[in-house]
């Protein structure tokens, strides 16, 4: 368990990363051959994330009307399973709510635990393209703190079935995310601790954030969740950038800021060679503070794009 890692670490950070499972009909090779150079930092733990399939809807000859699957990563549970099979390192699938009926959940939740795969990232999900904001599934969860509840329920031998006979408990460890930036639809910081607070409360046992730039967004972070009664370990996740076109693209996604003074250096490069070494440099000046500060793990996003993690890693650990 992850939790269980941190313990036996005595206050040394662990290394760990997040890896995307491939587009479909993409061989796993690739991705093996992308995490092998990771190995020799000895992760504790490999996150691999969960993707909602992107559809359309077209309009047949008929006039019906047509859904068309435009983008599927599926294979989370299988990759999880092969890693830990593979590397001997302990996988976190991250389980979301979209798209999926609390059934479905359940099932997938049955399939990890018969695995052996003890480790659990609960998320919401993003709203996919189509969807103006996120829709919950008919008949499924609405936020992360309902899966949060179905995992938490699972964990004491409770299942949607209630006349099963003997119903064996599973044993999850439970991770939730957090915003030191805020969630983007949070009206305030405020009422996003407010549903952190219910996340650990209900059974959480650590936060992962959502990536960040500047430190101090972390460290007021942490300082607030120990305010309002969060006593959880707190993961920060790092991402280093590698393109130019990340200046752009990571705050319209990830609803984050980038600091004038990274945002002035990837300026002055003439290329994306260039931009990779000061989003590498950026990362292990982030990590060496963190470390300093007494982070229990460094998490990094590698996007299944190891090298710039493994240079960092390389300087940090
Ligand atoms: P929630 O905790 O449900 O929060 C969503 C919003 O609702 C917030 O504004 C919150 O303040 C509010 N809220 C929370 N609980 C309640 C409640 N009970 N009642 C009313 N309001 C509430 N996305 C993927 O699709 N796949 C992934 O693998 C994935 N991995 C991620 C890993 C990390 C570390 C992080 C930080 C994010 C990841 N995401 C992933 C993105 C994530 O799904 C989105 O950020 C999503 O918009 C919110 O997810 P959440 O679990 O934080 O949602």
């Amino acid at each position: 368990k992850v939790t269980e890692h941190i313990a036996h670490a005595n206050g040394k950070p662990l290394f760990s990363f997040e890896i995307l499972p491939p587009l479909k009909g993409q061989s796993i090779q690739n991705l093996f051959s992308d995490i092998e150079p990771l190995m020799e930092f000895k992760p504790k733990f490999i996150d691999v994330t969960y993707h909602r399939e992107e559809y359309v809807y077209k309009k047949r000859e008929n006039g019906l009307l047509e859904k068309s699957v435009t983008r599927k990563r599926p294979g989370t549970v299988g990759i999880c399973a092969a890693l830990q099979h593979r590397f001997g390192v302990d996988a976190v699938p991250h389980l979301i709510c979209g798209g999926f009926t609390k059934e479905e959940t359940e099932n997938a939740l049955i399939d990890l635990h018969f695995l052996g795969i003890d480790n659990v990232l609960v998320l919401r999900g993003d709203p996919i393209k189509t969807e103006g904001s996120f829709c919950p599934e008919p008949g499924g969860h609405a936020y992360a703190t309902d899966l949060l509840q179905h995992v938490a329920n699972m964990n004491k031998g409770i299942y949607l079935d209630e006349d099963l006979e003997h119903p064996a408990p599973t044993n999850f460890c439970i991770g939730v995310a957090g915003y030191p930036e805020k969630h983007f639809e949070a009206p305030s910081l405020k009422a996003d601790f407010k549903y952190l607070k219910m996340k650990a409360d209900l059974g959480a046992e650590y936060i992962v954030t959502q990536m960040f730039f500047d430190n101090q967004k972390y460290f007021e972070f942490v300082k607030k969740c120990r305010e309002v009664g969060i006593t959880i370990p707190i993961i920060p996740g790092l991402k280093p950038i590698t393109t130019m076109r990340q200046l752009t693209v990571l705050p319209s996604i990830f609803h984050i800021d980038l600091p004038d003074d990274l945002v002035e250096e990837v300026e002055k490069c003439k290329d994306n060679k260039a931009v990779k070494q000061v989003g590498i440099e950026w990362g292990i000046q982030q990590s060496k503070e963190l470390i300093e500060f007494g982070v229990p793990c460094l998490h990094y996003y590698s996007m299944s794009k190891s090298d710039a993690v493994r240079q960092i890693a390389a300087e940090v650990f």
